[in-house]
């Protein structure tokens, strides 16, 4: 967004953080293994690729160090104002513009609001008792105490809540030095090999040097892995379910023991909750030091883990890798609007917006990275990218007044999401970080990726009120 606005020509604009450093989940989560799943080729903006990558999938490092460059490149740093967390954003009719105040109490003003706070930043820990009374380590995985590298777990006990996207990259590179690692496992996951590898000098040079590779190579990843392949899962297509097969392939291929193969199979189609991509998980659980426990926690105990069975698992150090509270939208900052609206009232039964991005009575603020536009199958950076242009149309004609989504435009939108998501395997028994407290999923987006682009590709005036200008370039036949 900041690139964006600074290409239009746009000087008068800040960026906050509430952390000393940009980046989000890129910075917070430092934990052992972390990296993308999203392929490096694809995992960049299409305006500043990448040719460097190390390897197939990037880890933490490479991607912070990729927007660093990007801060730099685009000469974003007298934007930014870090350790600035905003409490409250609040619509001044008059003067139409936004009052911010941040949680020292200072006070700016903007005409515009673009909140980019993304889903995945707010640890979510087990719901259970006694999580104050563990006596040893524990910490969760986005939160990972940076005195624990995997050296450190030498003679450890560990306790591991969780067997989603995170569990999977941590618990194989700290297997091989803890004494014991216990997995505690709610649901199992449909995993596929990730193949990942590091670029020879050959790769690298030839993805420097040659023209088209890498835009080729970003491309095939594009549309034929994830739009594709991945897409067909969850859609449930029957390439989906060939998906499925070669999922469970890969289980019987890494999984020798019957009994350990039996709790890792899930009990619902692929694509439901996010897939695993993973070359070294099911290795990690074969270990001999590792155990895999499908009966629930039913509490955290001074010493450990207690299953609703009453054995207690004796631990050292408990991890929690038990994700987000990522339907909590903008939570906790409070956000009123026009006539005193507050946005967490209109979003107690789950957050929608506009294509994700506008929401009724909230004028002049756009979200990115909202409900309805998380993916199962592809790079959220291009879904960011939709949004980003899509908002930079809308700002021409904020800048002569004020610009608000139509609730007709919403409730269709809406419905049309409802009916959708319906259809996928999101929706075909299970639970997952996708669903409100209702079971309704409000995070994705249904679709091929190709289809928000479209959708986001020139703003219809219709489906805002009509009390502003449109932007120059919209046809008189959408007005
Ligand atoms: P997650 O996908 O929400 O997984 C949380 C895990 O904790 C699940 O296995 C869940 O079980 C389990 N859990 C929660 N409460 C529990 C309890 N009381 N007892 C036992 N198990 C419990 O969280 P995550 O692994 O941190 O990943 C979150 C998201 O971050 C991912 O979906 C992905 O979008 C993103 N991420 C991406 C990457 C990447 O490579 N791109 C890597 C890491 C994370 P249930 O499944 O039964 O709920």
């Amino acid at each position: 967004m900041a690139i964006r606005l600074r290409g239009a020509g746009i000087r008068d604009f800040v960026v906050f953080d509430k952390e000393s450093d940009i980046g989000g989940v890129w910075r917070d989560n430092v934990y052992p293994g972390c990296g993308c799943d999203v392929p490096s080729h694809l995992y960049s903006y299409s305006f500043a690729r990448y040719a460097d990558w190390s390897r197939a999938y990037p880890k933490q490092r490479e991607i912070l160090d990729y927007l660093h460059g990007c801060v730099s490149r685009w000469k974003l740093e007298p934007h930014l104002r870090l350790n600035t967390e905003i409490a409250e954003a609040r619509w001044e009719p008059q003067e139409r513009l936004w009052r911010l105040r941040d949680t020292r109490g200072t006070e700016y003003t903007a005409r515009t609001v673009v909140c980019g706070v993304g889903q995945l930043n707010r640890p979510r820990y087990p719901s259970v008792p006694g999580r104050e009374s563990f006596t040893g380590t524990q910490f969760h995985s986005a939160a990972w105490d940076p005195s624990w590298p995997p050296e450190a777990f030498a003679g450890q006990d560990v306790a591991v809540i969780g067997t989603g996207p995170s569990a999977v990259q941590f618990v194989p590179e700290i297997a091989p030095h803890a004494r014991s690692v216990t997995v505690f496992q709610r649901s199992a996951n449909w995993v596929i090999p990730k193949y990942d590898y590091a670029f020879g000098p050959g790769s690298r040079w030839a993805l420097r040097n040659v023209p088209g590779l890498r835009l080729a190579l970003r491309g095939f990843i594009f549309s034929v892995v994830c739009e594709t392949l991945l897409y067909s899962a969850i859609a449930g297509s029957p390439l989906g379910r060939g998906v499925q097969k070669f999922s469970a392939w890969h289980l019987r291929s890494q999984i020798a023991d019957p009994d350990l193969r039996a709790k890792l199979t899930p009990d619902f189609p692929i694509g439901c909750k996010r897939i695993l991509i993973s070359d070294d998980w099911y290795p990690a659980l074969a270990r001999a030091n590792v155990e895999v426990v499908t009966d629930p926690v039913a509490a955290i105990t001074p010493g450990g883990v207690r299953t609703a069975d009453g054995t207690d698992h004796a631990a050292s150090v408990l991890i929690h890798a038990t994700g987000f509270r990522a339907t909590e939208f903008l939570s906790p900052i409070e956000i009123v609007g026009r006539n005193g609206t507050r946005l967490h009232d209109r979003w107690k039964n789950g957050a929608d917006a506009y294509l994700g991005i506008a929401v009724p009575e909230f004028p002049n603020l756009f979200l990115l990275y909202g409900p309805s536009t998380n993916l199962g199958h592809n790079s959220v950076v291009y879904m960011i990218e939709s949004q980003v242009g899509y908002i930079m149309r809308w700002l021409r004609a904020a800048r002569d007044g004020q610009v608000e989504v139509a609730e007709q435009a919403l409730a269709a939108y809406t419905r049309t999401m409802r009916r959708l998501l319906s259809r996928t395997a999101w929706e075909a028994g299970c639970t997952s970080w996708y669903q409100a407290a209702d079971g309704r999923v409000v995070n994705n987006w249904p679709r091929r990726s190709y289809r928000y682009r479209l959708a986001t590709r020139r703003p219809r005036a219709q489906d805002f009120r009509p009390d502003f200008k449109p932007p120059s370039g919209v046809p008189p036949t959408d007005r």
